[in-house]
C-alpha cells in the first residue's frame, strides 16, 4: 500500500497548493478521500478563514458509510474548535477508520492532540508519509503560528530524515 499511499498523499499535496493565498493566515492544507479499491472520491483544501478546512471540504462531498474510506491529509487534523469545528473529531464522527497524515501540526493548540483524538476514536493513523514535501509546502506558514521551540523540533526531525 505504501507506494499507492504516497501517490494519494501527492494528490493531497497538490490540493493544498490550491489553497494559497485565500487560506492565509491558516496553513494551505490538502486532503483527499480514497475509497478502497476505487480511488479518489473527494478532494479538499483550506478555504478562507472561518470556512471549511481541507478535511471538512472533502467530507462535505461524501455521505453514507465511510468505513472503507481512507483520508490523506497533509497536516495533522485540528483538535480544537476555533473558527470552525475540529477536523479530527469530524473524521471520527463520520466513521473514517484510516488516516494518513504527512506532518504534525506544531501549533501548540494541536501538536499531537489531533492524532490522539483520531486514535481514541478507533482510527488507524500513520504519520510521516511524504513529510519532507509537506514541510516544504507548509513550513513557511506553520512557522508563523508555531512556538519557536516546537518549530525547531519539527525542523530537526525533517533534517534528520535519511
Ligand atoms: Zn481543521
Amino acid at each position: 500500500m505504501n507506494d499507492i499511499a504516497a501517490e494519494y498523499m501527492q494528490l493531497a499535496l497538490l490540493e493544498g497548493r490550491k489553497a494559497l493565498p485565500a487560506c492565509l493566515p491558516n496553513p494551505p492544507v490538502g486532503c483527499v478521500l480514497v475509497l478502497e479499491n476505487s480511488g479518489v472520491i473527494a478532494r479538499g483544501f483550506t478555504q478562507p478563514p472561518g470556512q471549511h478546512h481541507a478535511e471538512a471540504m472533502a467530507l462535505s462531498q461524501v455521505s453514507g458509510d465511510l468505513s472503507k474510506v481512507i483520508a490523506f491529509v497533509t497536516l495533522e487534523p485540528c483538535s480544537f474548535h476555533g473558527r470552525t469545528p475540529s477536523c479530527a473529531k469530524e473524521l471520527v464522527a463520520r466513521g473514517i477508520k484510516r488516516v494518513y497524515v504527512a506532518t504534525l501540526d506544531p501549533d501548540p493548540r494541536n501538536s499531537g492532540a489531533g492524532i490522539q483524538i483520531l486514535k481514541a476514536g478507533g482510527v488507524d493513523v500513520s504519520v510521516g508519509l511524504l513529510e519532507e514535501q509537506a514541510f516544504k509546502d507548509l513550513g513557511p506558514y506553520l512557522a508563523k503560528i508555531a512556538n519557536p521551540a516546537v518549530q525547531g523540533t519539527l525542523c530537526d526531525k525533517v533534517a534528520q530524515r535519511p
